[in-house]
């Protein structure tokens, strides 16, 4: 036995099983492949391209240099979770929400399925879906139950339908989407949120992308639902994603599993980054509707771009495009389009198939020509 079979050996008695679970290999190959590249097109971050404004930048500090440097309440800094409460009375209409401050949306994914699921438990998630869901769920020992929304993207309502069990205990959301950009018809949500009601199931939505809406209004599934757990973050939104902030809300009927949640908080996160919280009462504010403006364009640029040329959902919202791979499967076009400076994301990463491929158009708009110029030569 050699060193290195000797070294796997030692850390197949080392790690826990659950690490077994996890999968990282699908971005990281693209990032392999991609380190050879000078200057690439970069199709591939999923956040934004823009800074955090000055204004919220001088928020930070200011609570820096004000000592505001010390833990928080575990459930977030009270008035930014007074202000994040007024807002959800206001846009989803429920009377006393229960809010908590999270460390991220990723944060509060993580706590409230470790809140939610028991081994076994069955958890309903549209495919394509945002990686996280498949690998905490798997992680808790959940079963994650993904329905088909090819090609359309939208939510596959009989697949849904068909996919409850006595065993299901979420159904998971996520509009605007990541990797499709695809915005839930109201007509949809009303749809699922009534399947869901049948069996009194929990439905986790997942709104970061809700200010990157396109099209008017993107519709939560919490205006027509109460047992909702609503997660909302400022990483996409005000380029915050190293600031590590969002939030979890509930209805009355579900307080308690906010109160769960900020107890698991209390063991692991302990809090969300206390100067940032003081930043983000700020950023509730601040009006980001040029950022939006400038990403309803780049949204131009790509569909218009390649619709032509290749199948693809106009998106109407988030800042991705998930588009069919020409030919072969979605690993191969990517291989393809690394090699010539595009780097992008086979679908296979944000799904059970490899058929499309994610392009995230948080960039710049003359690179966003250039790499549709170069896809286009590709399909
Ligand atoms: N949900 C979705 C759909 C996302 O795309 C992301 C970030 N890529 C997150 C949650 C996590 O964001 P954060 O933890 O930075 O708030």
């Amino acid at each position: 036995m050699g060193v290195f079979g000797y070294y796997a050996r030692q850390m197949e008695k080392i790690l826990a099983d659950r690490t077994k679970l996890i999968d990282a290999s699908g971005i990281r190959k693209v990032f392999a492949l991609a380190e050879k590249l000078k200057d690439p097109i970069n199709f591939s971050i999923g956040q934004p391209d823009f800074d955090v404004p000055d204004e919220l930048k001088e928020e930070a500090i200011k609570a820096i240099r004000a000592g505001q440097n010390k833990y928080s309440q575990t459930a977030g800094d009270t008035l930014l979770k007074e202000k994040i409460a007024e807002r959800i009375k206001k846009e989803i209409g429920w009377d006393r929400p229960a809010v908590m401050v999270t460390s991220g949306v990723s944060g509060g994914l993580l706590l409230a399925f470790m809140a939610l699921i028991n081994p076994g438990d069955e958890v309903i998630i549209p495919d394509p879906y945002f990686v996280m869901y498949k690998h905490l769920v798997n992680m808790l020992g959940g079963k994650c139950v993904f329905v088909d929304g090819y090609p359309t993207f939208q939510l596959p309502l009989e697949k849904i339908r068909r996919a409850v069990t006595d065993k299901t205990k979420l159904i998971i959301v996520n509009s605007p989407s990541n990797p499709t950009g695809v915005v839930y018809g109201e007509e949809q949500i009303r749809k699922v949120a009534e399947i869901a009601a049948k069996k009194n199931i929990i439905v986790l939505s997942d709104e970061i992308y809700e200010k990157f809406c396109y099209e008017g209004q993107c519709t939560s599934m919490a205006k027509y639902y109460d047992r909702i757990l609503v997660l909302g973050g400022f990483s996409k939104s005000h380029a915050m994603s190293g600031w590590r902030l969002g939030y979890a809300a509930a209805n009355e009927v579900l307080k308690d599993v906010i109160e769960e949640m900020t107890k698991i908080q209390q063991y692991t996160f302990v809090c969300a980054p206390s100067p940032f919280q003081k930043a983000a009462i700020a950023a509730l504010d601040y009006d980001v509707s040029r950022f939006v403006a400038a990403y309803r364009k780049k949204r131009d640029l790509v569909y218009e771009g390649l619709k032509d040329k290749f199948e693809l959902v106009r998106p109407g919202g988030a800042f991705y495009a998930f588009v069919k791979s020409p030919a072969g499967t979605a690993t191969e076009f990517v291989e393809k389009a690394i090699a010539n400076n595009v780097l992008i994301i086979p679908g296979n990463v944000f799904s059970e198939k490899d058929t499309h491929f994610r392009i995230s158009y948080a960039t710049s708009d003359e690179k966003i020509k250039q790499g549709v110029e170069i896809l286009r030569r590709l399909g």
